[in-house]
């Protein structure tokens, strides 16, 4: 946005200076002219090889860049000259030598500049707002060969996507050998998947594998101002499409022109209407003969018209996951190809270290790390760099000028020992990679573990995890006999696992039974749980879920009782080092002898 106001500075400080060139211009302007019709002059101004131009008397005079002149005489309309000239970017300069134009000069050219700067000025505002002057044309990227090709190679951890995209391939290669196989043609595909997940990089490898253009365009692009636009964009870009068959339409986020329809009057709604039945008609209107692919992507199936998915339309559904563990270290792979690791980097832990990670985040984490390398002048990435890389994507970047008093990093460490210690304890707990306390994003401290993503997991392990999710609290209590509201989020994130066993794994004295759902809602924000049983069994929940937290938190704080002399040793080097990563903590815990309670 600055650099974009710095333009218009720029062209306003540039346009006064014509201006006064223009006013005080007397060159030997006009002596060597070739006299022209104007139509000639208008072609070399459009052919942009015109350096200047000047009205004189009767006269425009052009002089090329080539530095040949050209003179015109008398044309009709002077204003609309003077603004044809100004909007070309050839602002016209005055020769008062003859002052028949000079009446109309003088009023008309500080109009003119005002409107050019307006104009310029809105057209800035819409770009910034993503929405083009040309308001009906498509403005559908052609991505074809622009920059290099990207293929099934380049998208890593999806690998029954791109199987069930192998059969648009092949389409698109050989339309032809696809129908004589009996295949039912394929018109639409719709991704589904959250945000950074490699829909758009998908498609776009699609493209690449087959070797057809792929034009790209976002959903919300077509939701516009005025109505009837977006329909026209539709059939505009189809139309190009057309042209270029066999080829890949690219629509990302459509459920914002493919909402139920006839959901909430008003505020666009007709437009989208519009726009979705447009897209509706395209669909059905072209044939087969035209090799055209549509591909849409959608973290939001639910809200999507069911007119968009009946067969023939976006009839193939494909999902894109978020990446589990070897789909990480894939995708890290892939991004790493750019960058010279050290040998002694270990990808694989890194992967570990990041459940919940997209592909974008992934590859963010990676141009971070590569970054820092840089910074310190290495030649290659080291893990730790990695590490740090990865603590920035997941949690902002570290605040080490937030200064906390001596007494709050004591009571931030013995906290985070605490998480770490009870997990290093209960056997059937994930592994510890880390604990930290330098403050980030909102955490004065942290403790990270490498979960392994087994889909099913025991009750076993869920109590365990509730027991370390609580050590946190456990050790001030035990350390201090104080308890601080650091361990707000620890408590939130305990309970709602532990109604989770009651409601909804069925692992309580309730039995097994589900209870109430819990659901998106989508205008109270966060999830809710529906409550479809009675009053006396959500008491009786309740009483569960307290139950299973207390038996947590009482087993934690055992563990740091009868290992107190590990926790005070561990916290005491934290805060020394203020970081202890996976190895440098388990060969502490293992020098001090830690005890292993008997569960009571
Ligand atoms: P979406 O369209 O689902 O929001 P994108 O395709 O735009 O996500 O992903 C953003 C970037 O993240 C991609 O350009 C790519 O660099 C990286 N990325 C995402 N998923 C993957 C993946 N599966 N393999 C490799 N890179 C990925
Ligand atoms: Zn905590």
């Amino acid at each position: 946005m600055r650099s974009r106001q710095l333009w218009v500075l720029v062209a306003f400080v540039l346009l006064i200076g014509f201006v006064g060139m223009a006013v005080s211009s007397r060159g030997p302007l006009g002596r060597r002219a070739k006299a022209v019709a104007m139509p000639e002059i208008v072609e070399h101004v459009e052919k942009g090889e015109v350096a200047s131009v000047s009205f004189r008397g009767p006269e425009v005079i052009v002089t090329l860049k080539d530095g040949t002149q050209k003179s015109a005489s008398g044309p009709e309309d002077p204003e609309f000259y003077i603004r044809y000239f100004t909007d070309k970017g050839v602002v016209p300069s005055f020769d008062r030598s003859n002052s028949r134009w000079m009446p109309v000069v003088g009023m008309l050219l500080p109009v003119v500049v005002i409107i050019v700067m307006m104009t310029m000025m809105m057209r800035q505002m819409q770009q910034g707002n993503g929405r083009a002057m040309s308001f009906g044309k498509s403005r559908a990227k052609l991505a074809a060969d622009s920059g290099r090709k990207v293929t099934f190679d380049d998208v890593a951890g999806c690998e029954e996507a791109k199987e069930e995209l192998q059969e648009i391939i092949l389409f698109l290669k050989e339309p032809s050998r696809f129908t004589r196989l009996g295949g039912r043609i394929p018109k639409g595909v719709l991704l589904m998947g959250s945000p950074g997940s490699g829909k758009t990089l998908l498609a776009r490898a699609v493209a690449g594998e087959a070797g057809v253009p792929f034009f790209a365009l976002s959903g919300s692009e077509f939701v516009e101002m005025f109505v009837g636009v977006g329909a026209s964009r539709v059939r505009d870009l189809f139309e190009q499409a057309k042209r270029q068959s066999p080829c890949i339409i690219f629509i990302d986020e459509i459920d914002a022109i493919g909402r139920h329809r006839g959901g909430f009057p008003g505020g666009g709604q007709e437009e989208r209407d519009q726009t979705l039945n447009q897209l509706l008609v395209e669909m059905d209107g072209f044939d087969t003969s035209e090799t055209i692919i549509l591909v849409a992507a959608t973290n939001r199936p639910d809200v999507l018209d069911p007119a968009l998915l009946r067969p023939g339309r976006f009839d193939r559904r494909v999902v894109v996951p978020s990446p589990d563990l070897r789909g990480r270290l894939g995708i890290l792979q892939v991004h790493a190809r750019r960058s010279p690791l050290s040998p002694k980097v270990d990808l694989e832990r890194i992967a570990r270290g990041t459940p919940g990670f997209s592909g974008a985040d992934l590859e963010n984490l990676i141009n971070e790390a590569a970054l820092l390398a840089a910074r310190k002048g290495q030649a290659q990435l080291e893990q730790d760099d990695l590490e740090q890389a990865k603590d920035k994507v997941a949690m902002g970047a570290e605040r080490r000028s937030m200064v906390l008093s001596e007494e709050q990093r004591r009571l931030v460490a013995y906290h985070e020992t605490g998480h770490a210690l009870v997990a290093r304890i209960i056997p059937e707990s994930d592994p510890v990679n880390k604990i930290t306390i330098v403050p980030r994003g909102r955490a004065l401290g942290v403790t990270q573990y490498l979960p392994s993503e087994d889909r099913v997991t025991t009750r076993t392990r869920l109590v365990a995890m509730l027991a370390h999710m609580l050590g946190g609290r456990a050790a001030e209590e035990v350390a201090f006999g104080e308890i601080s509201t650091g361990a707000y989020d620890d408590i939130k994130k305990a309970t709602q696992l532990a109604r989770a066993m009651v409601c909804d794994y069925g692992m309580s004295r309730l039995g097994v039974v589900s209870l109430g759902e819990v659901s998106e809602s989508p205008f109270l924000g966060g999830p809710a749980r529906s409550r479809d049983f009675s009053e006396a069994t959500a008491e009786r929940v309740d009483g569960e879920v307290n139950a299973l937290l207390d038996e947590a938190y009482r087993h934690a704080c055992q563990i740091l009782r009868e290992n107190r002399h590990v926790l005070d040793r561990v916290a005491q080097v934290l805060l020394e080092k203020e970081t202890l990563d996976g190895p440098d903590f388990e060969a502490l815990v293992e020098a001090n002898n830690p005890v292993v309670p008997r569960v009571a």
